[in-house]
């Protein structure tokens, strides 16, 4: 069964949420507040699939806790829950870690998709693969078994849409890819969201993988329209 983690410290919304989980088939541990959260992760040895975290928390906020959240777990699916629509809450919170956002209110069935969606990623982080795991483009290596990609044979720790968004690359070699091209690739053909957070997954990507992240290498931007992956 797959084990979400809600934190939020309005009540109504987090049983509401926590409701339809479980009603959805899904185990949810419940938590009020960002240090009740880290008491929960520490004493759970099985570990979630994905946490979804409220920003405005009484002490620590969202944003702690999704950093020290990401800390320990490169695999943990994460969505935030935003009061404020403005733009740099979800950027802020999309550069430390979280892999989607919602701005409050929201409805609860596309919250429900979001979650499905997320966890069908992190579940792919132990696949079954057949034969070589291995890909191998230039200097880097994308092991699917382990979910980790390797530069110059040093491992770099990835979140589970980082590294679809470099299987994508490594599948698209020197190919300008449209922004819409690598949203539908990883966050899938219904999501609601824009196209920005691709943009802010591959800030993070560059600060990760590029010697100077201001003057990316390898993942190159195609103005106006994407990115392109040089090996
Ligand atoms: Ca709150």
């Amino acid at each position: 069964m797959r084990r979400i983690l809600c934190v939020e410290d309005e009540d109504a919304i987090r049983e509401v949420i926590a409701l339809n989980l479980r009603m959805a088939g899904y185990e949810v541990a419940e938590a009020g507040s960002a240090e009740r959260a880290l008491e929960l992760l520490n004493s759970d040895n099985t570990g979630f699939d994905c946490a979804i975290l409220d920003i405005m928390l009484p002490g620590m906020n969202g944003f702690s806790l999704c950093e020290s959240i990401r800390r320990d777990s490169a695999t943990i699916g994460i969505i935030m829950l935003s009061a404020k629509a403005q733009e740099s809450d979800k950027i802020n919170g999309l550069a430390i870690g979280a892999d989607d956002y919602m701005t409050k209110p929201f409805s609860v069935s596309e919250l429900m998709a979001r979650v499905e969606a997320l966890c069908r990623r992190v579940n792919r982080a132990a696949p079954e693969h057949q034969g070589d795991s291995r890909l191998v483009s230039g200097a880097f290596i994308l092991d699917q078994k382990s979910r980790i990609l390797y530069k110059n044979g040093e491992p770099i720790d990835l979140t589970q849409v980082e590294f679809q968004i470099m299987e994508l690359f490594f599948a698209n070699p020197g190919i300008a890819m449209v922004r819409d091209k690598i949203l539908e690739g990883v966050w899938g053909e219904n999501y609601f969201g824009d196209v920005k957070i691709v943009d802010v997954n591959i800030r993070r990507l560059r600060m990760k993988i590029e010697d100077e992240p201001s003057n990316p290498q390898h993942i190159l931007t195609v103005w106006g329209y994407g990115y392109r992956w040089n090996a």
